[in-house]
């Protein structure tokens, strides 16, 4: 009699859920049809989100840093199910998701990301747009073109919020709007880039003295009207005139994943054992953004796709462990460094305490990034494409 194959379910198709599958479909196990996965993700395409500022600038188009998961799946061992996760029923194994369907599990990788962060501020909802979507970002392409395509002589842009999406929307932003653009960044925090190197600030501070971006430190927002924001800073309250603002303050658990029922620290994120298994669930893996994986006692892995990254791989290698009964490894997060990119064509690489600026720094980020888009046939095409830009330059 077959047996049945094992099911792996992943959902969320991002850092932590793609690569997962990418890296369990070279295994044997997943090659010979002994385990089936699926993967589960509503969207159409994957997105490098590290890249995404590039689409403001023209730097890089849709397709190099959005590949549809039809493209990079093709001739893999991997299902997609494009549907939506609405709730989860860990004892039974069962995800249902929103066209109504059920999977059951044997194996489950949870990797849904987070979302924006609203706060009760007036106007927020109505006025801001955000920036962590290809939606977002050709939302914001439409706004800039429109800004660009009128009269106005000075366009006003106000990025809310001073950590790497703030500062490098910010100098991306000022950049594509050269001489019209007269961008501020506005943060309640004494620094821009608070968790930061100091060399990656005092690049960044320099990025943002060059292109003449006003920043509002220890500031905060009261209101958001059509054409102007109110600040307040200390007893002063100030009326900026504005354009365009864009909200970049923060990143939350996503509601469901908030209401699992199981441990979860104080923001809701789902506490992991080293092994990126759930503590009371041993068959279910969490990564990325969702999970609160522990570095030491005191200390969670940060939520970026460098570590969302890092957990795919070990998270693929104790799928595989666990089904052949050896023993699980810990997740350990190297830390390689940080980058960011600083307005067209230029970035910082800050890696092992050695810093580069400037244009050499934006070229070896994007070689960095084009290393680690999800396939070889993927890198491979927009490597191709780079050549032909250079050489036609
Ligand atoms: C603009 C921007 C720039 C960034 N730049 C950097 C950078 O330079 N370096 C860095 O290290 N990090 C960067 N980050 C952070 C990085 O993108 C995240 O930390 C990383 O993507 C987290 O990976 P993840 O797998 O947890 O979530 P994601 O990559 O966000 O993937 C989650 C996936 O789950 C899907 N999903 C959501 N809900 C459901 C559901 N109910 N069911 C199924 N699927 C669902 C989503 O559609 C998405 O595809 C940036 C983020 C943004 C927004």
């Amino acid at each position: 009699m077959n047996k049945k194959p094992i099911a792996i379910c992943i959902l969320g198709g991002g850092f932590g859920g793609l690569y997962t599958a990418l890296y369990l479909s070279n295994f044997d196990w997943v090659r010979s049809g002994r385990c089936q996965i699926t993967l589960v993700e509503p969207k159409d395409n994957f997105l490098f989100t590290p890249l995404l500022y590039e689409i403001l600038t023209g730097e890089l188009q849709r397709w190099e840093i959005a590949p549809s998961y039809q493209k990079l799946l093709a001739g893999k061992k991997i299902n997609f199910c494009q549907d939506k996760a609405r709730r989860i029923d860990l004892k039974k194994r069962q995800v249902e998701l929103e066209t109504g369907a059920a999977l059951t599990y044997d194996y489950l990788v949870l990797a849904v990301g987070g979302k924006t962060r609203f706060v009760n501020l007036p106007g927020l909802v109505t006025h801001a747009l955000t920036f962590r979507s290809l939606a977002d970002a050709e939302r914001l392409q439409e706004r800039l073109s429109v800004l660009e395509a009128s009269e106005r002589q000075r366009l006003r842009i106000a990025v809310i919020g001073a950590g790497s999406n703030g500062v490098e929307l910010a100098c991306k932003v000022s950049d594509r709007l050269s001489g019209r653009g007269q961008v501020c960044l506005i943060d309640r925090g004494e620094a821009i880039l608070k968790t930061f190197s100091s060399g990656v600030k005092k690049a960044a501070s320099q990025a943002i003295k060059a292109r003449n971006i006003q920043v509002y430190l220890e500031t905060g927002v009261k209101e958001i009207e059509e054409d102007k924001i109110i600040l307040a800073c200390g007893d002063r309250i100030i009326t900026h005139p504005v354009d365009l603002v864009l909200w970049t303050a923060g990143t939350e658990t996503i509601n469901w994943v908030k209401n699992l029922g199981c441990q979860q620290n104080s923001q809701g994120k789902l506490l992991t054992r080293p092994t990126l298994q759930l503590i009371d669930y041993p068959e279910v893996f969490a990564l990325g953004d969702l999970a609160d994986i522990r570095q030491s006692k005191t200390k969670s892995v940060p939520a970026t796709a460098q570590a969302a990254y890092q957990q795919a791989s070990c998270a693929a290698k104790n799928l595989k462990a666990l089904m052949e009964g050896k023993r699980l490894k810990r997740f350990h997060y190297l830390h390689l460094g940080d980058m960011l990119t600083l307005g067209k064509g230029v970035a910082i690489v800050s890696s092992f305490g050695i810093n580069l600026e400037g244009n050499l720094a934006g070229k070896l980020r994007r070689l960095i990034y084009i290393q680690r888009l999800p396939t070889m046939r993927h890198r491979w095409q927009v490597l191709k494409n780079l050549f032909l830009k250079v050489k036609n330059l």
